[in-house]
């Protein structure tokens, strides 16, 4: 069997995600999926990778991966990046479809509990488009069903209560980034620290500890900042700080570490195996938040998750992206003993994400389950096809 043809799409109302779908010639189609800048990664795939792949046997991902590993770009979640892993992701629903078995069941099948999740409070439009900052927040959306962002910076305590409703023990906030937005995280006042600590004393003061709390730095905060707000959430119990700083420089990542810190998950934006391998065996992370479409694919994070595990690390992979982001995610969680827990956005699961797809994995309460459609499950709507737009056409054999 080989690959016959590679074709990137980006919708026009959703210009930050990219598809990209490869067919064979005996006629198995493969699904893969990335985030960010959508169109600029469609175009690498146009121009290079896909070409690059034709005539190949969609099997041999690792060969392919290999080959699609480029000179410049090859060790950061940057466009080449991002257009290897959405087409591996596809090449391993294409694996699965041949196999006529979901990826998970490729992958070792499922493991003995249930895949817990946790909610990611963020609204519907948020970073639909654009880069990663307070502007892309889609705040000015007037609706209120599942807005879940403005109910954290308001009304933490009610969002806790509603989601202990549904089942859902756990939530993941950003109230520190609008402050480090004022000077570029350099530092942070005491009123500012106290206003980015209520929305968590409101859930304490609402539910108590039955919600586990999340808190997202994105990364935006100076080490001596971040140290401040992780030393003043030491009182609440939190689940996991995230991403507190940019750890280029590790030490700095070390400072953060100590006796009563909280525990510091990180990596959704880490594509370098190496780095992974640092961060576990020096003890810098406590949970790894690997992005299949982001780091290489699954074949590249099935690396990741394999040191993790080694080194004492519990994996939790990233969603905020798009649906079958998710559902590879899921696929991983799924099979892998070590997954702690799975991200997911219900503001994006129950409004945006069915009428792109069809056959995400199903939210029951808590816990995300995995169907047992053969690869990944999920596939394109003709309704979303419909109007999709393709970057020059396929890159056909
Ligand atoms: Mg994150």
């Amino acid at each position: 069997m080989r690959i016959s043809s590679v074709k990137p799409f980006v919708h026009p109302d959703f210009p930050n995600l990219v598809y990209v779908e490869i067919t064979t010639d005996e006629g198995v189609v493969g699904l893969g999926e990335s985030y960010y800048f959508g169109s600029t990664v469609a175009h690498f795939i146009n121009e290079f990778a896909g070409p690059s792949i034709l005539g190949k046997d969609p099997l041999k991902r690792e060969e392919i991966s290999k080959s699609l590993t480029t000179y410049v770009g090859y060790n950061s979640s940057g466009v080449e990046t991002r257009a290897r892993s959405a087409i591996d992701i596809a090449l391993w629903d294409i694996a699965g479809k041949i196999a006529n078995k979901p990826i998970y069941e490729l992958l070792g099948g499922k493991s003995s509990r249930p895949l817990r999740i946790y909610n990611t409070c963020a609204g519907k439009e948020y970073m639909r488009k654009s880069n990663q900052s307070s502007k892309s927040w889609g705040l000015d959306n007037e609706s209120s069903e599942y807005e879940d962002l403005k109910a954290f910076m308001n009304d933490a305590g009610t969002l806790a209560q509603e989601l202990l409703t549904e089942g859902v023990t756990a939530m993941k906030i950003w109230p520190f980034d609008l402050f480090a937005e004022k000077n570029w995280g350099s530092e942070i006042s005491s009123t500012d620290l106290k206003a980015g600590l209520l929305p968590i004393q409101k859930i304490r003061d609402a539910v108590g500890d039955r919600m586990d709390i999340m808190v997202e730095l994105h990364a935006l905060w100076s080490p001596k900042a971040a140290k401040e707000i992780m030393i003043a959430l030491k009182d609440f119990g939190i689940f996991w700080v995230e991403d507190p700083i940019y750890p280029d420089n590790l030490d700095e990542l070390e400072s953060l570490r100590g006796a009563g810190m909280p525990e510091i998950a990180h990596g959704e934006t880490i594509a370098s195996r190496k780095r992974v391998e640092t961060l576990v065996k020096r003890n810098l992370i406590d949970v790894l938040t690997l992005d299949l479409s982001w780091c290489g694919g699954l074949t590249e994070g099935l690396q990741f998750a394999e040191l993790a595990e080694a080194n004492g690390v519990r994996i939790a992979p990233h969603d905020c992206t798009g649906p079958v982001g998710l559902t590879i995610g899921a696929h991983l969680s799924t099979s892998d003993e070590n997954a702690l827990i799975q991200e997911t956005v219900r503001a994006a699961y129950r409004t945006w994400y069915p009428h792109l797809v069809e056959g995400i994995p199903q939210i029951n309460g808590g816990t995300l389950v995995v169907g047992n459609e053969a690869g990944l499950g999920v596939k394109m709507r003709e309704d979303f096809r419909k109007d999709i737009q393709t970057l020059r056409l396929a890159v056909n054999s």
